[in-house]
This record gives structure tokens, sequence and C-alpha cells, in this order.
């Protein structure tokens, strides 16, 4: 009786043991993949919070922008209903990681495709592409582009592609990170920089919201892919978000999205990109 009771502790303990072992693995995320997540009718998808016509979370706990429209396109053709969704802040400098470890199901949050992300994580898409671009105040009239920014104080996002881009191409700048471009926005209006930088549709919504405080300056200066981030791996999943976006293109939804989101602020929207299956 006595053995009988130790063994099945021991069992017991090693069931433990080694349940805490696979959550480690993964990170504390669930083990479940995104479509066996979708299966259940639910996923947790990261966007930005804080970037108005693209990733905003609004002040009575809803979300809205062109991101988050593009997100629930997605999550519907993947059989997710809007109420199924979880929606979690994706900060620049974190997206691999809450890829990686399932604490997202997917990404769509301003996400350049790039080399080296693609080490850690895959993309589906571009459903958009952007540039970089420079956001200064108002009564500025110095910076005109990348070309005059020797010297100058300039705010950007750790993690981000415009800031490894002007760490690389113009060291003579005085780069300053955040973690958020709020927080670069507050510096901006305070004097603490001069500009602040990324990709020029994040900067056109800021310039809306501030009442003329802020102005976009000069032409885009990168190529930005807006990628939905991904498992690495997952080809399941990335060639079902691949048809998502390529039909949302295709059905108008697309278009539809962008002037209810960032277009009624008067952005022009473009041409759609052409899914890119790699
Ligand atoms: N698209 C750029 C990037 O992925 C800048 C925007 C952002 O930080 O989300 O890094």
């Amino acid at each position: 009786m006595r053995i009988n009771r130790a063994v099945r502790i021991g069992v017991g303990a090693i069931a433990l043991a080694l349940t805490a072992a696979t959550a480690a693995a993964c990170g504390g995320g669930d083990s479940k993949n995104a479509l066996d997540n979708a299966k259940d009718g639910k996923l947790t998808i990261g966007i930005k919070f804080d970037q108005p016509g693209l990733g905003l979370r609004n002040k009575d706990g809803t979300y809205s922008g062109f991101d988050v429209e593009v997100a629930k396109y997605v999550a519907g053709k993947l059989g997710v209903k809007p109420d199924g969704i979880t929606f979690k802040e994706a900060p620049s400098a974190q997206r691999e990681t809450l890829i990686e470890n399932g604490q997202v199901d997917y990404i769509a949050a301003t996400y350049s495709i790039s080399d080296k992300r693609k080490e850690k994580v895959d993309f589906a898409g571009p459903y958009y592409v952007a540039g970089q671009s420079l956001l200064v105040r108002a009564d500025n009239t110095d910076i005109t582009g990348p070309d005059s920014l020797k010297g100058k104080k300039v705010c950007s996002v750790k993690g981000s592609t415009p800031a490894g881009n002007i760490e690389k191409n113009f060291p003579d700048t005085q780069l300053q990170t955040n973690d958020t471009y709020s927080l670069c926005l507050e510096g901006l209006k305070g004097g603490s920089w001069d500009a602040v930088t990324t990709d020029d549709i994040i900067l056109a919504g800021y310039a809306a919201q501030s009442a003329g405080s802020f102005k976009v300056v000069g032409k885009p200066f990168t190529t930005e892919n807006y990628g939905i981030g991904l498992k690495k791996g997952d080809k399941e999943l990335r060639d079902k978000v691949n048809d998502a976006i390529e039909a949302m293109i295709a059905d108008g939804s697309w278009k539809k999205a962008f002037d209810e989101t960032v277009g009624a602020s008067g952005y022009q929207a473009p041409t759609p990109p052409t899914v890119n299956r790699y």
C-alpha cells in the first residue's frame, strides 16, 4: 500500500515535471498551433496599440485601423469570428519573440518582411508597401529628407527597420530609440528631438492626429513590405494567410478597409501589392 502510494506520487511528480518542461520549451505559450486554435474558434493576434489608422486601441477598449481590418479578414478566412479574436500589443522589438513563443498566432503590425527576421519567423504577404520617412514639428524648415539629418536628434523605435537603417546608413545622426512611437512623439512635441522616423503611413497617422503640430517631410527613402508574421515553418498557415490576403485584395475588401481607416484622413490608397509566396 505504502509502496504503491510512493510509486503513484513518483509518477505524478514525473508527469508534473514533464508538463513544466514542455511549457518552458514553448515559452509559456499554449502548445496548439495557430490553425488548431482557429479550429477552436479562437485566435490571438499581435497588432500595434498606438498607431492611428493602422493599429489602435481606442479609449473604449475597441481596436481600429487597417492592420486590424487585415487581421480580422484573415481570421474570418480561417473560420474565426471577430469575437473569437484576442488582440495583443506587439511592440516592434518583441514581435519575433511573441511568435516564436506561441504567445500570438500571427502578427499584423506594420511588420516589414526582412531577411533577418525571416531567420526567426515566416511572413505571408506583403499586403502593403510603405517607405521610411520623417516627421518634424510643423515650424521646422531645416529637415527636408534623410540627407539633412547630420547632427540632428532623431527618435525611432527599438527593433524597427527604420532605426536600423539610420544606425547603419546615417551615422552622423544622433539616434535615440524608445519602445514605442508614442514616446517618440512626446519627445518631438517637447523638443527633446528634432524628428521621428518610421514608415510614411505611420507618420501620416500621427500628423493627422496632431491638429497641425507635426508634418511629414521629404520622400520615402526605403521600401517596407508589410507582411503577416507567423511561426517559422508553418507552411499550411502561411499558404492560407496568403490566400486570404489575395482574396481581400480581389473582392474589394482591401480597398474598403484602407479607405475607412488610413484613407479617412485623406491618404490615397495605392495599388495593392502582389503576394510573394517564397
Ligand atoms: N515597418 C517597420 C518595421 O517593421 C517600422 C514600423 C514598426 O516599427 O512597426 O520595423
